[in-house]
């Protein structure tokens, strides 16, 4: 296979590199890349730098240019991610609007939807949260309860989402709701959009191991939102659904290998700045940082040619999720053993975390989301190895 690019895809990466040059100076430079798209280190920061992409065109990348998009080539899109973690670029907060709803407006939506919805996120003027997961639906999303009835032209909406990443900076949701109780329990769900700043919604945080409240609880009694805001017919919420979780497995995984070079290559400069690579077992578990950050590269090439040969993300991209997942686990556990006892020392008052302190505690939360290693296991099983289903619990 040959990894070089093409005198076309040169000239994009050489526009992408002109314009971070130009434009990543002063207080975004300052931030750095810290953090992850569903956390809030440095938001008005990042919301200003994000409101900058969006002017520039940088945001919607690979959507139709009829959209506001760019219509980019995957390879375009992984040049940009490419070049955007190696200048140190702040971590993107539209990753809900720009990663999961856009794309699955563009492929599920009405015309009126995209046009009403599509230019805030690409301007980044109108951020989203993800309202799928409940207290009873995790993993088994389809057992969903949160209700919504028609009354005249509103969708009336009664029940509770929870984890939902930044709803506090939210203006809209994409939930996953039940419209007909009495369909088969798949069947029954539609997928609505609403608006989060109405009195019938009450967001309320969740406080993480790190110390802050990126997620919540969100509490609907009696919400509206009008008729037309529902993305697909009433009884489509499982297929739409579906559909934006293909998004979040698929393309966005795009720029987190680089995001890990990027870190593995501050663990190795940390064990040399404190002297610990005299060590034979540190040495060893820096070079297996290392190798796994080559693996993740590979197996992202092999899942991309898949993505642009079958035009969808391929049931592989469940195995790049467990390794990475698992993978930054371990590379968060060597950064705590390269701390010693300073990994125990908060860095400053309000629980103030070092950097490698906040990416080993998030890590812990990376093999659940996203589909847990549970339910990634069960997709390669049934869908790569052709086992037969799981039996269904009782
Ligand atoms: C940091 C973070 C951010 C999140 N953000 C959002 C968000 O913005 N919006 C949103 O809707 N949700 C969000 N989530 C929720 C996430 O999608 C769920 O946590 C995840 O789907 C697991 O569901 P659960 O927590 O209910 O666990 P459960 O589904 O109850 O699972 C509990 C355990 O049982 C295992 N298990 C479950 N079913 C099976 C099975 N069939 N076979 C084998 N093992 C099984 C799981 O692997 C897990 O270990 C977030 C979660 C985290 C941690």
């Amino acid at each position: 296979m040959d990894f070089r690019w093409s005198a076309e895809d040169e000239a994009f990466r050489q526009e992408v590199r002109s314009w971070l040059n130009e434009h990543l100076v002063g207080e975004f430079a300052a931030l750095g890349s810290g953090g992850g798209p569903a956390d809030e280190t440095g938001w008005d920061v990042r919301l200003a730098w994000e409101k900058k992409l969006g002017e520039a065109g940088w945001i919607g990348l690979g959507w139709p240019t009829e959209y506001g998009g760019r219509g980019a080539t995957i390879t375009q899109q992984l040049l940009f991610n490419e070049e955007y973690a190696k200048a140190n670029a702040p971590a993107r907060v539209s990753f809900f609007g720009e990663g999961l709803l856009g794309p699955t407006l563009i492929a599920f939506g009405s015309e009126d939807q995209k046009r009403r919805f599509l230019p805030g996120i690409l301007k980044a003027t109108e951020l989203w949260c993800q309202g799928f997961s409940e207290p009873d639906a995790g993993s088994d999303l389809a057992n969903v309860k949160t209700r919504a009835v028609l009354d005249g032209d509103e969708w009336v909406v009664n029940g509770q989402k929870v984890w939902t990443t930044l709803a506090h900076h939210a203006h809209w949701t994409f939930a996953v709701v039940r419209t007909d109780p009495d369909a088969p329990k798949h069947k029954g769900l539609s997928y609505l959009l609403l608006p989060m700043d109405q009195p019938g919604i009450e967001v309320k945080p969740l406080k993480q191991l790190t110390g802050s409240a990126e997620f919540n609880e969100v509490f609907f009694t009696d919400a509206r939102t009008s008729a037309d805001l529902i993305v697909g017919a009433p009884g489509d919420g499982w297929k739409v659904a579906m559909g934006t979780l293909g998004f979040e497995r698929g393309t966005a995984f795009l720029a987190q290998q680089l995001h890990f070079q990027h870190e593995t290559e501050q663990v190795i400069d940390y064990a040399k700045k404190h002297g610990l690579t005299g060590d034979p077992i540190v040495r060893q578990k820096l070079a297996d940082a290392w190798i796994g950050v080559q693996i993740m590269k590979y197996n992202g090439f092999r899942s991309i040619s898949k993505l642009l040969t079958t035009g969808s993300p391929p049931p592989e991209a469940s195995i790049s999720k467990l390794y990475w997942s698992h993978w930054h686990r371990h590379l968060g556990e060597l950064e705590m053993e390269l701390m010693g006892p300073w990994s125990e020392v908060l860095a400053g008052p309000d629980y103030e975390l070092e950097e490698f302190q906040s990416s080993f505690l998030l890590s812990r939360a990376e093999t659940i989301y996203t589909g847990s290693t549970e339910i990634q296991k069960n997709i390669i099983g049934e869908r790569v190895l052709g086992l037969p289903r799981e039996p269904a619990a009782s």
